[in-house]
């Protein structure tokens, strides 16, 4: 019956299921399997996962297939635009780099005189200790944000803009989380889903955050050390200062030592740079794209000597701003899957 209905009736049929009926509802029908599957018919899945889920992004070891059956596909941020959020093809970056300075600045200052005047460039005098800069392609305006990220009780400038504009996708840069990429309309952070504990995470929203995180991180340790670029070292100093001496939640997640060492050296030395992302695939024997249900850890691990362990805090701390390249293991997934027994 399925042969007979015309292609774009299909299509409509195929944008009304749940992504994980898809393949099933395919494999039953040779004329559409063959037209969709058998043919890795890219610029089909393309259209289907645009329509469907306004999604026009994706990791790129993920074909348009693969993240069009994916059980994620539905959680993603459709505001993250693959053309106008990609950090690297900005029309103005020393606009953007220029904003970004003005907030460290601000915020050093904050710290030191709270009643200090705003240099130019801010939107006021307030003491918000939250700033957002818009990354709507071409846009940048920076602005004071809510506090505790609660828009409705506290909005800043930025929100307002964001009502104004329905521009969405918003870089923050606060004392609880540093830096990190946030979306007005989802009304979420984006990249991070809490817990770090999940086994499948939309592994495409988080590369797009990756890509931001790690172009102003890269560019301001590249770029001329002027007082943004001190006052953007000093912020982060204090603040991974704080969350590698907090006891407030108990250690359970694994990460390479190599980086941890070199990281702990950054912070203890002021004219150290920051080390690049954790890469944990030497904890794996056989590694997968975004679970750890899928690879193979090394039983042969050494707590202290190949990895150590941190909190889950710290761990989606650094999953943000670093970047961590390889599935998150934590205790449990160990136990689950090798002998290695872990004395913490
Ligand atoms: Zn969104
Ligand atoms: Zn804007
Ligand atoms: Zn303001």
């Amino acid at each position: 019956m399925l042969t007979n209905l015309p292609n774009e009736i299909f299509f409509l049929i195929l944008c009304q299921l749940p992504s994980t009926q898809l393949f099933p509802i395919l494999s039953t029908c040779h004329k559409f399997y063959s037209l969709t599957v058998e043919h890795n018919n890219e610029a089909f899945w393309r259209c289907l996962v645009y329509t469907k889920y306004k999604l026009s992004y994706r990791h790129p070891s993920l074909s348009w297939y693969q993240l069009a059956i994916s059980d994620t596909v539905g959680q993603m941020c459709p505001h993250l635009d693959a053309r106008s959020h990609d950090p690297w093809h900005q029309p103005d970056p020393d606009r953007f780099f220029s904003q970004l300075g003005f907030v460290f600045s601000h915020l050093f200052k904050l710290r030191h005189h709270p009643a200090g005047d705003p240099p130019s460039g801010i939107c006021c005098s307030s003491a918000y200790q939250t700033f957002g800069i818009c990354l709507n392609s071409g846009c940048n305006v920076a602005g004071c944000g809510d506090v505790f990220f609660e828009p409705q009780k506290h909005p800043g400038h930025i929100y307002q803009h964001h009502q104004s504009t329905k521009h969405s996708v918003v870089l923050k840069i606060s004392d609880l989380t540093f830096i990190e990429l946030w979306c007005y309309a989802c009304n979420r952070p984006l990249g991070y889903w809490g817990s770090g504990e999940r086994n499948s995470l939309p592994a495409s929203e988080e590369f797009m955050v990756r890509q931001w995180i790690q172009y102003i991180t890269w560019s301001l340790n590249t770029r001329a050390m002027d007082s943004s670029f001190t006052a953007h070292h000093y912020l982060r100093r204090q603040w991974e200062q704080r969350l590698l001496l907090s006891k407030a939640q108990p250690p359970r997640f694994l990460l390479d030592s190599r980086w941890f060492y070199a990281w702990v050296h950054y912070l203890s030395t002021p004219t150290a740079d920051p080390p690049s992302f954790p890469a944990q695939h030497r904890l794996f024997l056989k590694q997968g794209l975004s679970s750890a249900n899928e690879s193979l850890i090394n039983p042969s691990l050494k707590l202290n000597r190949h990895f150590v362990l941190v909190s889950c805090q710290l761990y989606c701390y650094i999953q943000r701003i670093y970047g961590i390249d390889g599935p998150t293991i934590h205790k449990g997934t160990v136990a689950l899957h090798t002998d290695i027994t872990i004395i913490s």
